[in-house]
């Protein structure tokens, strides 16, 4: 059997699965194309909030990395969560420690915490709000405030004092490695190569090389624009499995990957044959604590409700 019809196999053998189980699959927008083909749901990390709060079903088969189920758990502590391969984490959440942030906290009394969803529960039940790469900007905003305290990402949170020149942005001094390593260099090359392309780059991208892009936008955003934009070509500033989507969400067009090393292995780890044998096996579970769990969900509820 080749590689295509094995993984058509499988795929047919996960719905069987899944439908048995009463679960709902959900991947992120950059995990490998043929997971993202056996989900229910893609998309980034506000629309699988969303899809985890809203969903029936009683099992949700997380495939992303592991503050994504937990963020999942918190939604749905009566549901259970499984994550097909437990070990994909994110280098950036781990980054700001509940310790750290509660110290920071004690430093800047009076100023709110608004933390990206790529944090642990333990951060997140520490927080004042969260908020996703969608809705940074508009969170951020919601609270009025001039002054915010701002983990684990350095680099949305200089995107987000861009947009509002009146808050004060203090940020911690985290960052994701898949997009702190491009450089305007890279940037200025692909332009060259194809000078009819727009830019789109993610605001985890350094400052210099969102200053350079048509469009700073999350990946659901990318998507949208994708579609609606009348151009034909885009430079893909972000993980390379956007790539999957984009090609589905805007066919004919032509999407060019800055560079082959845009790669987050943690993404990357969970294969269809592990979403199957977690379905097969109900493992593995996710179990967030349940004070810790509580105190999360409110910065993650007040969050879903700015949009
Ligand atoms: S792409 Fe970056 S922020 Fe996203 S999971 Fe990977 S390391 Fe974390």
């Amino acid at each position: 059997m080749d590689r295509m019809t094995q993984a058509a196999a499988i795929h047919d053998e996960i719905r069987a699965l899944a439908a048995e189980r009463d679960a709902v699959i959900i991947a992120h927008n950059y995990q490998r194309p043929e997971v993202q083909d056996v989900a229910d749901f893609v998309g980034d990390s506000l629309g699988l909030a969303r899809q985890a709060a809203a969903t029936d079903a009683s099992v949700i088969v997380f495939a992303g990395v592991h503050f994504m189920a937990e963020t999942a758990k918190i939604l749905s502590p009566d549901k259970t969560v499984l994550m097909p391969e437990p070990r994909a984490g994110c280098p950036m959440a781990d980054m700001l420690t509940g310790e750290q942030l509660a110290a920071w906290r004690e430093g800047h009394p009076g100023v709110p915490v608004v933390t990206y969803v790529n944090s642990s529960a333990e951060v997140k039940a520490l927080s004042d709000i969260c908020c996703t790469s969608a809705n940074a900007v508009e969170v951020v905003r919601s609270l009025r405030a001039d002054r915010i305290l701002f983990g684990p990402d350095k680099n949305l949170a200089a995107w987000v004092g861009s947009q509002l020149p009146g808050v004060e942005v203090i940020a911690w001094d985290g960052w994701c490695p898949t997009h702190e390593d491009v450089t305007v260099e890279q940037v200025r090359e692909a332009a060259a190569r194809h000078p009819s392309a727009e830019i789109v780059a993610h605001p985890e991208c350094r400052p210099e090389v969102c200053a350079m892009a048509t469009a700073v936008l999350s990946t659901s955003q990318m998507l949208r624009w994708a579609e609606s934009s009348p151009a034909e070509e885009f430079i893909v500033v972000t993980e390379e499995g956007l790539l999957h989507g984009l090609a589905k969400a805007a066919p004919g067009k032509r999407f060019v990957n800055l560079t082959p090393r845009m790669l987050c292995p943690n993404m990357k780890v969970t294969t269809i044959e592990k979403v199957r044998d977690s379905l097969a096996g109900m493992r593995t579970a996710i179990e967030v604590d349940a004070e810790v769990a509580r105190r999360a969900l409110g910065a993650v509820e007040r969050m879903v409700a700015v949009g």
